[in-house]
C-alpha cells in the first residue's frame, strides 16, 4: 500500500474531541478508502500516547486531523465529520523518547488501519495452524473461554501457560492478578528481545532489580559488548539520543565507541572500532580485558579481592583464542578503558548464546574494576518503579518448550511462540486448549481455538513503566479513537472472564494509575483528580529521583568457557547468527508495509531479508548477491537469497529475524524465511533464555536467482571479489 493511499484510510476520532472542536459529533466510523475529492481537511490536534511496539515505552504524540466529508445520504447532500490519525511522533516531554521515535514507533499507525485486523471474536473451524476461523459473538466466545479456563483450573492451574509481551504496565498488572486468582503461575515471555539475561546479570553483579542505565552521554570511552544499542537493544531511541550527545553534544569533546559483536551491526558501523568477536566469545573477551586491567594496574586499587583475583587468574591466551581477536587488540581496549577519564562498559546479549548470562556478568563486572558505578558517564541503577505493582508484574523468560510440553491451557497476549521458537508449533498442536488475544491471525493464533481480539494500541488506554529511564516515569495513553471494529481491550476481557468464573478483577485505567501515583508521592499537587488530569494531558508523569548508586556485588566471576553449539564443525562448518532486525524487532513488526519497505541496514534489502555471507565463503561456494541458497542446520533447513556482506566475519553467516511468517496478514504471510526455524533448541542453562545464536550450519547453492530487491543502487560485491 502506498503512503499516499494509506492516508486516505480514515476512521473517526473520539466524539469528545470532535464535539469540543465544533459542537457536532462524528456520525459514524468510516474505515474505508474515501476519495480525496470528498474530503475537506480541518484542524489538527496532537494527543499524547505511548508506543507499545517494544518494551522501551517511548512517550509519543499522535497527530489527528479533523475533516469533513461531503457525501450523499438518500437524496440529501450531507457533510459528515470524520478524523484521521496521520502521524506519530515522540513526545518532547518524555525522558525516554525526548521527542524522537524509531521507525517501528512511527509505523504503529498502520496497525490501526491494517486491512487484515481481526474484526471480532473468532472460533477455529480448520485444523490447528491452518488459520481458518468463523465469527462468534462476544457472549458465546467468553462462555467458551471461561469454560476452558475452568477446566484447566480444575485439572491443574499450574499447567496454565500465559504468554505476554515483556512490559510493565496496567496490562501486565491485570494479567498477573488474573493468574494469581486462578492459582496459575505468573505470565512469561517467548524469550526473544525480553532482555532477561541483562536483568539477571544486573541483579547478580550489582544487586539491582531492573535494567542498568548507561550514562553514555557523559562518557569519554564506551565499550559496548554484545549490546547493539542503536539497532534495537533495550531502548534504542533513548540510547541513540544519548549516543548523539556523546558524539556531538559537547563541543571539543567527542566520546569514543568500541563495539564488540559477531556481526557488523548498525552499532558496529557507527563505532570508531568494531571488534568482530567469534559467536559465543563475548565471555572470553570480557575476561581477557579484565585480566589486562587488573594485571596492568589499570583497575581501581580498592576492588574487592575476590573479583581482582578472579580476573587475575584468567587464562589470557585461551581467552584470546576463544574470542577470535588479536591479543594486542584486547590489550588496547583495556588500556583505552583504564586510561579514559570517563569510561563505561555496556553489557548486553543482543544475540543470546548458551553462555550469555556469564558473558554479561563478566562484562558488567568490568565497570566495578573501573569504579564506574554511579559515576558521571558510568552506569547507574534503575530508578525505583513509579508503581511497584506494575514493575513486579512484568513477565519473565522461562524455558518455553518445557512449559508448553505439559500445558493444559495456553493463553497468548501479544506473544507469538510459533514464530519465536518454531519448535513450539508441535506442542501447541497438541495443547488441550488455546485462547489468543491477538489483533491479527499470526503464526501462533492460527493454532488457537478462540481469538478474543485486542484493540489496536491507538484505541487502547495504557499506562507503562518504561524499561530504562533517567527519571521516575509513568507514561500513559488515553484512547482518543473509537475502536474501528468489534474488539475489546484484553484487560477488560480478563475482567469479564473473571466475573463469569465468580472472581473479581480490578483493572487500572490511566486515571487510576495516576491517582495511585499521587497517593504514593509527595508533590505540589493538592488534589488527586487534578493531578491525574494533568498527567493525562501531558502523556505521563516524570520526575527526577535520587537513587542509591550503591552496588552490592555478591557473585563469583564466571569461569572461562566456550559456548555450546548444535552441529559438528565438520558437517556444519559455519556459525549462524540470527539477529533481531532494526525494522521488525522480534518479528512482530513484519505485518506493517512501511517496515517492509524500510531498507535493511545491512543489505538495503526491502520486502525480504537475505543470508549475509562473507566474501571468502561466498566466493568458495560461488555465490553472488541474490543467488538462492539452502541453509541447513541439525534442526532444519531454509532457503533465502544470499547477500555478500563485505564486513561479515569469515565463517559466520547472519540473517535478520522478521520474515517467514506462516500467517501474519497480507504483507508478511509466506514472505521469505524465518531464520529461527533452523536455530538449535538450546537455552542459557541459568535463565532458560532461548540461545538462538547457538547453531552451526552449512550452505548449499541453489540453481535459481531470486530477485533481491535492494534500495541501494551501489553493489559492492564485484569490487570485493576482485580483491
Ligand atoms: S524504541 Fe521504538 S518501538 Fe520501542 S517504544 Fe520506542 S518508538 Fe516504540
Amino acid at each position: 500500500m502506498e503512503r499516499r493511499s494509506f492516508f486516505k484510510i480514515i476512521g473517526t476520532a473520539s466524539g469528545g474531541m470532535l464535539t469540543g472542536a465544533c459542537g457536532n459529533k462524528a456520525r459514524q466510523i468510516i474505515p474505508l478508502l474515501v476519495p480525496e475529492r470528498e474530503i475537506i481537511t480541518g484542524a489538527e490536534e496532537w494527543h499524547p500516547s505511548v508506543c507499545r511496539e517494544c518494551g522501551a515505552g517511548c512517550g509519543t504524540i499522535v497527530r489527528v486531523m479533523e475533516a469533513e466529508r461531503k457525501t450523499r445520504q438518500g437524496n440529501e447532500n450531507v457533510r459528515e465529520r470524520i478524523a484521521a490519525i496521520k502521524k506519530i511522533e515522540g513526545n518532547p516531554l518524555d525522558p525516554v523518547s525526548g521527542g524522537r521515535l524509531c521507525a517501528r514507533g512511527q509505523a504503529a499507525v498502520q496497525a490501526l488501519y491494517h486491512p487484515d485486523r481481526i474484526r471480532g471474536p473468532l472460533k477455529r473451524v480448520g485444523a490447528r495452524g491452518e488459520g481458518r476461523f468463523e465469527p462468534v459473538t462476544w457472549d458465546s466466545a467468553l462462555e467458551i473461554a471461561a469454560s476452558a479456563v475452568k477446566k484447566a483450573v480444575d485439572k491443574d492451574p499450574a499447567r496454565i501457560v500465559f504468554l505476554t509481551r515483556p512490559e510493565a504496565s496496567n496490562r501486565s498488572a491485570a494479567v498477573a492478578s488474573f493468574l494469581r486468582a486462578l492459582g496459575a503461575p505468573p505470565a512469561s515471555t517467548t524469550g526473544l528481545c525480553d532482555f532477561e539475561i541483562e536483568r539477571q546479570a544486573a541483579e547478580v553483579v550489582f544487586g539491582w532489580r531492573g535494567l542498568p542505565v548507561y550514562e553514555i552521554q557523559d562518557a569519554d570511552y564506551v565499550l559496548s559488548l554484545g549490546a547493539d544499542f542503536l539497532g534495537g537493544w533495550v531502548s534504542p531511541v533513548f540510547y541513540a539520543r544519548r549516543f548523539g550527545h556523546m558524539r556531538r553534544g559537547r563541543p571539543g569533546r567527542r566520546g569514543q565507541l568500541t563495539h564488540a559483536e559477531s556481526r557488523f551491526s548498525i552499532t558496529g558501523s557507527s563505532a570508531d572500532r568494531w571488534l568482530p568477536v567469534r559467536p559465543g566469545g563475548e565471555l572470553a573477551l570480557a575476561l581477557a580485558v579484565g585480566y589486562v586491567l587488573v594485571t596492568g594496574n589499570l583497575a581501581l586499587a580498592n576492588v574487592a579481592a575476590g573479583l581482582r583475583n578472579g580476573f587475575a587468574s584468567v587464562d589470557f591466551e585461551r581467552a584470546v583464542k576463544i574470542s577470535g581477536l588479536p591479543a594486542e587488540q584486547l590489550r588496547q581496549v583495556a588500556r583505552d578503558l583504564g586510561r579514559s577519564e570517563s569510561p563505561v562498559v555496556m553489557a548486553g546479549a543482543s544475540v543470546v548464546q548458551s553462555n550469555s548470562l556469564d558473558a554479561v556478568i563478566a562484562a558488567s563486572a568490568l565497570n566495578l574494576l573501573l569504579g564506574r558505578i554511579g559515576s558521571k558517564g558510568g552506569v547507574i541503577p534503575p530508578v525505583e518503579a513509579s508503581i511497584a505493582e506494575f514493575a513486579d508484574s512484568r513477565a519473565h523468560t522461562v524455558n518455553l518448550l518445557r512449559r508448553l510440553e505439559s500445558a493444559e491451557l495456553v493463553m497468548l497476549d501479544s506473544a507469538n511462540p510459533v514464530y519465536a521458537q518454531p519448535a513450539s508449533a508441535k506442542l501447541l498442536a497438541r495443547a488441550p486448549a488455546i485462547v489468543s488475544f491477538s489483533a491479527f491471525i499470526d503464526d501462533s493464533s492460527a493454532y488457537a481455538d478462540l481469538i478474543l481480539p485486542d484493540h489496536a494500541s491507538l484505541e487502547s488506554a495504557a499506562v507503562v513503566v518504561p524499561d530504562v529511564t533517567p527519571d521516575r516515569a509513568l507514561t500513559g495513553a488515553q484512547p482518543f479513537v473509537h475502536p474501528l471494529y468489534d474488539t475489546r481491550a484484553t484487560e477488560q476481557v480478563l475482567a469479564e472472564l473473571s466475573k463469569i468464573l465468580g472472581r473479581a478483577l480490578k483493572i487500572d485505567t490511566p486515571e487510576d494509575a495516576f491517582r495511585k501515583l499521587f497517593a504514593g508521592n509527595k508533590s505540589d499537587w493538592s488534589d488527586a483528580g487534578e493531578f491525574a488530569k494533568y498527567c493525562n494531558r501531558q502523556g505521563g508523569w516524570w520526575t527526577e529521583s535520587s537513587r542509591s548508586a550503591h552496588a552490592s556485588p555478591r557473585f563469583e566471576l564466571p569461569q572461562l568457557r566456550e559456548a555450546e553449539f548444535q552441529g559438528g564443525a565438520a558437517e556444519f562448518p559455519l556459525n549462524f547468527v540470527p539477529y533481531p532486525a532494526l525494522q521488525f524487532g522480534d518479528g512482530s513488526g513484519a505485518h506493517l508495509p512501511w517496515l517492509q519497505e524500510l531498507p535493511d541496514p545491512a543489505s538495503s534489502a526491502m520486502w525480504g531479508l537475505p543470508v549475509e555471507i562473507d566474501p571468502k565463503t561466498a566466493s568458495r561456494i560461488g555465490l553472488k548477491n541474490g543467488q538462492m541458497v539452502r541453509m541447513i542446520s541439525p534442526s532444519g533447513q531454509i532457503e533465502a537469497p544470499a547477500y555478500v556482506h563485505p564486513a561479515a566475519i569469515p565463517g559466520v553467516v547472519s540473517m535478520a529475524i522478521g520474515q517467514g511468517h506462516t500467517h501474519y496478514g497480507r504483507y508478511a504471510s509466506e514472505q521469505g524465511a524465518n531464520p529461527l526455524t533452523i536455530a538449535a533448541p538450546l537455552t542459557d542453562p541459568q535463565t532458560g533464555a532461548f540461545a538462538f545464536g547457538a547453531t552451526r550450519v552449512r550452505i548449499e547453492k541453489l540453481s535459481q536467482q531470486d530477485r533481491l530487491v535492494q534500495f541501494s543502487a551501489v553493489d559492492r560485491e564485484p569490487e570485493l571479489h576482485r580483491r
